[in-house]
């Protein structure tokens, strides 16, 4: 009985992590509104976001290069980055053919063939319907409560210059297309939880569905794929131009028997909130892991600790 809440803070300036349109040559990063207080009354304000979905896409993405480097299953989908999942008849009948009338049985199939719907979830929308709901949740990320006044998401100029040919010196404008780019320049907070007991254990029935080895493996995987992506920052869109100048700030890890999730980084004391509600689950007896990553302790050394102590616990 093991769950991972991980929150974590980033410092990303000049970012483009998470655009949502281009109207004409002017694409807009995401944004949501915000309520902030100032001088003791409330205001909305409008900062750069970082949607749920656009992590937990990253997330799948190396789930899928750490599941692989493991020997273990993919589909074909999930592997291209596709992640439709086992959402019709079509996409099923990649894995298994014929579909099985049983839910169960479809449920089965699914997450035998691959893993990222295994950890990752599906919803398979056809008659019967058949739902696993993921195992790993992930926020938006979001600006730090106490400077989300200073988040800002700012259009920046570029230019693509196109060769000119110099024997015709037309030169004319359509040489040179000019646009837009609205980066986001935030310190960033957000949440990350895994329920390493839902991994390979049917939604129907709670039951397993893999040997105790292939959870053990899955489980392991799905820890990595955690590690290298915070590790690597590699997750969101537009990395190649605008790779976000900053990193991992702070990092909290828990672990607990039963669900928790640590207070959320967007606010200054989340690590003492979380170490208060510890405190009282631990007073009713519940066997509790916290590490911390701040000043000169780094993430990396806080998520090793936390998956040293899943792997002492057997967890993999
Ligand atoms: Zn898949």
């Amino acid at each position: 009985m093991m769950f991972l809440s991980v929150g974590i803070r980033f410092e990303a300036n000049v970012e483009a992590l998470n655009m949502v349109e281009t109207a004409g040559n002017y694409t807009k990063h995401r944004r949501v509104p915000y309520l902030i207080e100032e001088n003791g009354k409330l205001k909305t304000v409008y900062v750069p976001a970082i949607s749920g979905e656009s992590l937990a896409h990253a997330y799948q993405e190396h789930l899928v290069n750490e599941a692989l480097s493991a020997g273990l299953p993919v589909c074909d989908d999930c592997r291209r980055g596709e992640f439709y999942k086992s959402m019709n008849k079509i996409h099923l009948e990649k894995k298994v053919s014929p579909i099985p009338d049983d839910p169960k049985e479809i449920e089965e199939a699914i997450v035998k063939a691959c893993v990222v719907e295994d950890v990752g979830g599906f919803l398979y929308a056809e008659k019967p319907p058949v739902r696993r709901s993921s195992a790993f949740q992930v926020s938006y990320a979001l600006p730090v409560k106490s400077v989300a006044l200073f988040a800002t998401s700012e259009p920046q100029l570029h230019a693509r210059h196109a060769q000119i040919d110099a024997s015709s010196k037309k030169g004319n404008v359509s040489e040179q297309m000019i646009y837009y780019v609205e980066t986001g320049t935030a310190l960033y907070g957000f949440i990350f939880n895994l329920d390493l007991d839902a991994v390979g254990i049917s939604a129907i029935t709670s039951k397993p569905i893999l040997d105790d080895n292939e959870i053990k493996k899955r489980r392991e995987v799905s820890l990595k794929a955690l590690f290298r992506m915070l590790s690597s920052s590699q997750f969101g869109a537009k990395l190649s131009r605008f790779f976000p100048v900053g990193g991992i700030t702070e990092l909290i890890v828990t672990v607990t028997e039963h669900p928790f999730v640590v207070t959320s980084p967007i606010y200054d004391d989340y690590i003492e909130r979380t170490k208060r509600r510890l405190n009282i689950l631990k007073n009713f007896g519940e066997e509790i892991f916290i590490t911390i990553a701040k000043e000169d302790r780094v993430a990396e050394e806080a998520l090793k600790e936390a998956i040293d102590y899943l792997n002492e616990k057997g967890v993999f």
